[in-house]
């Protein structure tokens, strides 16, 4: 069993990726920018804020934190988005989830123009990926796909079997793997008779959001298994995967923290920069 150290390909990638930046910087004379719009005080969101930030300024890259308050009214929220749209110096725009209930949250991030929409959220983007075309990808499945390319694990033919059906995980990811010739079950919530199918994975993406969802009767022998959880139990981070019962019966695993969540961040400001140089290179 191989534990597919994300960590540390961060790491690696970051270093490149700030390489990268100065190149960029260097050729155009003008720094990349990520504005990060959060709407009030969700304390999960200030702690990947943060992250995003920090992250961001390792590369070189610009970050921008806008802080709304709780109470923002949709209008001036999309008016605040239209500002940033407009402006040249803005390369990346990211909407922090989750939104306060009495926003919509789809059509705030529709808002953000899809050249700058490096969380990849927006309908332009995912109608981009899911025809093949490229695209700025959610960072989150476009992250396990480094995994795969870190680690060189064929995806070809194998059964992928994606558990969650989210617009920002679970969809995603489905692309991704079919995109990568994988051929592609994605279970969610009705799913009947979850255990049958995960037992015919040779992939498992597990998106759910329930510490130690998956358990080790569910699995494949050999399987390649991806915890994409975050959990938080008694102040402790689980993934949805019972990852101590379950790693002996795979051949590559990923741990909770350490494996998907770093190589996030990375994706992110990989596309800001991509969102940057298409900017500068259609000015
Ligand atoms: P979500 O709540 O939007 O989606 C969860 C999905 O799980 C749904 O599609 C639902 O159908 C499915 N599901 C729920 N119960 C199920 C069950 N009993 N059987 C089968 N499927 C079931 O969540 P999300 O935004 O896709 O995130 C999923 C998890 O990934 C969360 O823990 C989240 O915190 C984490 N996450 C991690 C990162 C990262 O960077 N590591 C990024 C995004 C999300």
């Amino acid at each position: 069993m191989t534990i597919l150290d994300g960590k540390n390909l961060s790491k690696k990638l970051k270093e490149e990726l700030k390489e990268k930046t100065n190149t960029y910087i260097q050729q155009y004379n003008v720094t990349p920018k990520l504005v990060i719009i959060m709407v009030g005080n969700n304390p999960a969101s200030q702690i990947y804020v943060r992250n995003k930030i920090k992250a961001a300024t390792y590369c070189n890259i610009a970050a921008e934190l806008k802080h709304l308050d709780e109470n923002v009214t949709s209008e001036e929220l999309l008016n605040e988005i239209d500002t940033l749209n407009k402006d040249d110096s803005v390369h990346g725009i990211i909407v922090q989830l989750p939104l306060p209930k009495h926003l919509n949250e789809q059509q705030v991030i529709n808002a953000v123009i899809d050249t700058k929409d490096v969380d990849g959220f927006g309908i332009i983007n995912k109608g981009k990926l899911f025809s093949g075309a490229n695209s700025l990808v959610s960072a989150t499945p476009s992250g396990i796909m480094k995994l795969f390319k870190e680690y060189e694990i064929d995806l070809t033919g194998k059964h992928a079997v994606v558990i969650g059906r989210s617009n920002i995980v679970g969809k995603p990811m489905s692309m991704l793997l079919l995109n990568a010739n994988a051929t592609v079950t994605i279970a969610h919530s009705r799913t009947q008779n979850l255990k049958e199918i995960t037992k015919t994975a040779d992939v498992l993406v597990a998106a759910v959001g329930k510490a130690k969802f998956i358990t080790e009767d569910m699995i494949k022998d050999g399987a390649i298994v991806i915890d994409v959880g975050i959990n938080r139990v008694d102040d402790k981070l689980y993934g949805d995967v019972d990852f101590e019962n379950v790693k002996e019966k795979t051949s590559y695993i990923t741990p909770v923290p350490g494996g998907v969540g770093p190589l996030t961040i990375v994706s992110l400001l990989e596309n800001t920069l991509i969102a940057y140089e298409q900017i500068l290179k259609n000015k």
